[in-house]
């Protein structure tokens, strides 16, 4: 395993990194704006500082993605993901490098950071395979010797904005599927994980390069609502593709919406496991423990609502705790640790303002419930005896908070689940066929992601990933996923010699 010191070395990671690159020949210089620094979350301490773009810069990348677009457009499909596929093996071959720095960057435990470089390499390999099954439809005429077929087209420079929870893995959902669609792409990630933006950045460059090839993929980091409001703001770019918080990704979806553009927004989810009176226990407690303390709590598909039958609550409950209490605590990137920190001090505020608030409305805490005095940003995973309507309940608190609440008919436990703003990511455990079934028909979850005897979290690439209401319905991934990054064409080709008008119009001489 590489140390902190040798990944960041190998991943070409200096002390100060540009901010902004289209491809080897250009990474933007210096500019006035103040240098960025990335947080080791584990110890508060500085890892590395970034030069954030300037206003010119964002043109400079703008220019060289649309003429970059211009000829990857005509380059065919199957050989755009050949060069995705390359891109995939550069990853493979910096997967552990680019797996500590995801832990030492955002504090996720290294096999967690791992994962995170295998789900791109995995990605990459998908994008290989939909490289050549860009298929469209062909319908009957209902005019003689005509012919309706549909196509699809590339898009545009693509602006995919990324969560700081997920530094690596959603570009690759986005880019690679993009990539071998005929789009390039603009990455502008959250600025509390640069330096794996700048490290992907290096990757794709040299490949790009070896290929003769730039402005495909770029990168544009900037710390300023304003210059990123300006991406989101920008006819040039047909396509954004949002991941992020219900709040900040309201403005975007308003700003895009403003100029009638597209977008894929992948927002917060609220996601709940459903536990009935006949499920296997044994398979509920690793799924749920792995769904509300995997990642401290900060994946959009943590599991932050726990909705179990009255008569198995007491014996979850206690499993749970006790479960909880197995959890190591510290430095992401030692062995046996299972729980990193929080990404920054706002979200250990966040963690406190939650539990003020579970106090106020009387929440008996289970167990966890304080910030840990230590370097860094620590909280105890907490687990709180809640009701689904508190206010608390119903937000999104990115942070190792579970709720428990008991039902007594399963018609109860789907409308508990259903009843939040949110949408993304639902689970059942259960036996009992009919509850299963129910729960995944069109009266069961309303969520983008059911499952059943699984847990919320942890979804394959192979499926569409993504949630309704206030997720924000976009979806990413696999699945029929690529057509959001494509335009489609309704072509007719009359090959006879008559001109027969639409519904039967006589026209003219
Ligand atoms: P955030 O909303 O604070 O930031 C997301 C991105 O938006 C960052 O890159 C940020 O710099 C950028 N941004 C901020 N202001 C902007 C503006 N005015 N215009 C354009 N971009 C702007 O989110 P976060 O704290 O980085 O991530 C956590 C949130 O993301 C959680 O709510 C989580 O559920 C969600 N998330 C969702 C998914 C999903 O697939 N549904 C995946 C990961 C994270």
């Amino acid at each position: 395993m590489s140390t902190s010191h040798t990944a960041l070395r190998d991943l070409g990671i200096q002390a100060i990194n540009s901010g902004g690159s289209t491809g080897s020949s250009w990474w933007s210089g210096r500019n006035d704006g103040s240098l960025l620094p990335s947080i080791n979350p584990s110890t508060g301490e500085q890892i590395a500082g970034v030069y954030p773009c300037s206003p010119e810069d964002y043109e400079r990348i703008v220019k060289e993605s649309l003429e970059a677009f211009r000829a990857w457009r005509m380059v065919p499909a199957p050989k755009r993901g050949e060069i995705v596929r390359l891109i995939g093996q550069a990853l493979r071959e910096k997967k552990d490098q680019l797996g500590t720095l995801v832990s030492l960057e955002v504090g996720k435990i290294k096999a967690e950071g791992d994962g995170e470089v295998q789900e791109m390499i995995d990605m990459a390999d998908f994008a290989v395979g939909q490289s050549r099954m860009l298929y469209g439809a062909t319908m009957q005429s209902e005019r003689p010797a005509h012919r309706m077929s549909e196509q699809w087209h590339p898009l545009g420079p693509v602006g995919v904005i990324t969560a700081f929870n997920f530094p690596v893995a959603v570009w690759a959902w986005n880019a690679f599927v993009a990539a071998i669609a005929g789009d390039t792409v603009i990455w502008k990630p959250s600025p509390k994980a640069p330096l794996c933006a700048v490290a992907v950045q290096q990757i794709c460059n040299r490949v790009m390069q070896q290929q003769g090839y730039a402005g495909i993929f770029s990168l544009f980091i900037t710390d300023q609502p304003a210059l990123a409001d300006n991406m989101v703001q920008d006819p040039r770019l047909p396509l954004i593709s949002f991941t992020g918080s219900v709040p900040v990704g309201r403005r975007v979806a308003a700003a895009v919406g403003q100029r009638l553009g597209r977008t894929l927004l992948e927002l917060s989810g609220n996601n709940a496991v459903i536990v009935d009176e006949t499920a296997d226990l044994d398979m509920a407690v690793r799924a749920i423990v792995f769904g509300a303390v995997g990642t401290a709590g900060q994946r959009c598909t943590t599991t932050r609502r726990l909705i179990v039958h009255e008569s198995r609550c007491e014996e979850l409950a206690g499993r749970l705790v006790k479960a909880y209490a197995q959890v190591q605590i510290g430095n992401p990137l030692e062995k046996d640790v299972l729980m990193g920190p929080l990404i920054d001090q706002v979200a250990v505020e966040g963690y406190r303002a939650a539990l003020d608030e579970i106090k106020k409305e009387d929440g008996q805490i289970l167990c966890g419930g304080r910030v840990l005095s230590r370097t860094g940003f620590f909280v105890e995973p907490t687990i709180v005896r809640a009701q689904n309507h508190w206010p608390v309940v119903q937000r999104e608190t990115f942070a190792p908070i579970l709720y428990i609440m008991t039902f007594q008919t399963i018609d109860e436990a789907i409308q508990m689940q259903n009843d939040v703003p949110q949408g993304l990511s639902s689970a059942m455990f259960s036996n009992h066929l009919r509850h299963g079934e129910r729960f995944i028909s069109a009266a069961g979850s309303d969520c983008g992601i059911a499952n059943v005897n699984i847990g919320t979290s942890g979804a394959e690439i192979g499926g569409a990933f993504g949630g309704e209401k206030e997720t924000g319905g976009g979806r990413e991934a696999g699945s029929d996923s690529w057509k959001a990054y494509m335009r489609r064409q309704t072509n007719t080709v009359n090959w006879g010699t008559e001109l027969p008008l639409a519904q039967g119009i006589k026209f003219g001489s």
